[in-house]
């Protein structure tokens, strides 16, 4: 459902993906795990369109992301095709961005409201839902800061799922909070991976987590794939140096 084909993005002077090649399966959960800077990030705020690419093509659920076809021929997106291609995915950051001036339930209802076009009751309706499936419908009516730093993240999930997406990226969704607060957010992650045939990417350094809920790990490094396969083998049989040298640092 996602396909990078030679993805080349650059900073300045600075190769952020290396012609990259890329591939995630409808419903497949793959995450990225790497060093800083490798360009894990990069590769989904490139998705979420937050980020343009320089060199390659990337198709999403069968249509190219940033380049559409005019008479046959690949042409930079138009904003509208930029914006229709974003209703495919939902994200969650590191730092939750709420709207703080608004409730809870605002900050889910918003976007089906103005994006999707979708009636005040029938978003309320679904604000509802998946409040509940986050576990937070006793706190609708709260602002931001009045909740702890996982409510807020699983606000944040709920306000993506809101917008029913097919495909939903988290990049390191629990590095902002703390310890004791880390292990609701990662369950309401893992109920979704297991309960939903949604596909996810997930970047993350909790690898306990990644073992458990990837079908796959990739391991990036400067700007590509150094190695990528099954959580069992990336996770304990490593057969890249690099690999075995980022994860030593975890164990
Ligand atoms: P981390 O684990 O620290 O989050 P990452 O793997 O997510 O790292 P990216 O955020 O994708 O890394 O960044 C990759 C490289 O691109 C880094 O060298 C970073 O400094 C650079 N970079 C990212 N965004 C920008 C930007 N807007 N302008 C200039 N350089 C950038
Ligand atoms: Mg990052």
């Amino acid at each position: 459902i996602i396909k990078f084909d030679k993805v080349v993005k650059r900073f300045g002077d600075v190769t952020v993906l290396d012609a990259l090649d890329f591939e995630v399966g409808k419903g497949e959960k793959v995450t990225i795990i790497g060093p800083s800077g490798s360009g894990k990030s990069t590769v989904l705020r490139i998705l979420m369109t937050l980020e343009t690419i320089n060199e390659g093509v990337i198709h999403v659920a069968g249509k190219p992301l940033w380049h559409q076809y005019k008479d046959d021929a690949l042409v930079p997106a138009s904003q509208e095709h930029l914006r229709e291609m974003r209703k495919e995915m939902g994200m969650v950051f590191q730092q939750f961005n709420l709207f703080p001036h608004m409730t809870v339930r605002r900050n889910v209802t918003e976007a089906p409201i103005h994006v999707l076009g979708l009636s005040k009751e029938k978003a309320n309706q679904r604000a509802e839902e998946y409040l509940e499936l986050v576990g937070l419908s006793d706190q609708a009516d709260k602002f931001p800061s009045k909740l702890s730093g996982g409510q807020q993240q699983r606000v944040a999930i709920a306000r993506a799922l809101a917008m029913r997406p097919n495909i939903m990226l988290f990049d390191e969704p629990t590095s902002a909070l703390d310890p004791e607060l880390v292990g609701e957010v990662l369950t309401v992650i893992q109920r979704l991976a297991q309960e939903h045939d949604l596909t996810m990417l997930l970047v993350t350094h909790e690898m306990q987590f990644a073992k458990q809920i990837s079908d796959r790990v990739c391991f990036f490094d400067k700007g590509r794939i150094v190695e990528e396969g099954p959580p069992e083998q990336v996770f304990t049989e490593p057969r890249e140096e690099r690999t075995q040298e980022f994860l030593k640092a975890f164990l």
